[in-house]
Formats: structure tokens, sequence, C-alpha cells
């Protein structure tokens, strides 16, 4: 189920402010598989960071996600999903995200 290797790796790669939110999923995820969607993920994942008050930066991150779902992008150089190589943090260390 490629959707759940999606909402696996962005759950794996969120920082530690929305740790009570990532355990929450893990949890239902865990009862019930089709417990989310990305849709459902990403947009009660911005929910969470509002009211969290996650750093800005943070806001973002998750936009971007809801914006560009893993599988639509792909980069060629570090095959990694969710950028491009146009973007990659790899082959373009100044792009890299700060912070
Ligand atoms: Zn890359």
């Amino acid at each position: 189920m490629p959707e759940m290797a999606n909402i696996a790796w962005l759950l794996q790669n969120l920082k530690p402010e929305f740790g009570p939110f990532v355990a929450q999923v893990t949890q239902s995820l865990r009862v019930d598989l089709q417990t989310y969607n990305w849709e459902s993920l990403t947009a009660n994942l911005l929910n969470e960071a509002k009211r969290l008050k996650v750093s800005k930066p943070s806001i973002q991150y998750v936009k971007n996600w809801k914006k560009n779902k893993p599988t639509a992008i792909f980069c060629k150089y570090c095959k990694l999903r969710g950028h491009t190589d146009n973007n990659c943090a790899f082959l373009h260390p100044e792009k890299a995200p700060k912070g």
C-alpha cells in the first residue's frame, strides 16, 4: 500500500513538536490502517499544527506536504520522494532548509 509508506515516511520526518500528534496517529493506524489517507492525514496535521502553535517553518512544512503528495515528485539524485533534483539538499547543500 504505497499510501501507507507515504504516511509512515511523513510521520518519521515530522519535528518533535508534533510528537503528541504522531503518537495519536500511530495508535489509530495500529487499530485500523484505513483510519487515514494522505489527504485526511495532512488536513488533520495542519489543524493540529495550528492548535499546538508549532513554529512557522513546521506549518509551512506541513502545507508543502499537503500540496505535494510524495508520489507526485521524486528526486533522481538521492532517490527520495518529496523533492526534485533541483531542490535536492544533497545535490545543493545551500538549498537545504535552515533550522
Ligand atoms: Zn534529493
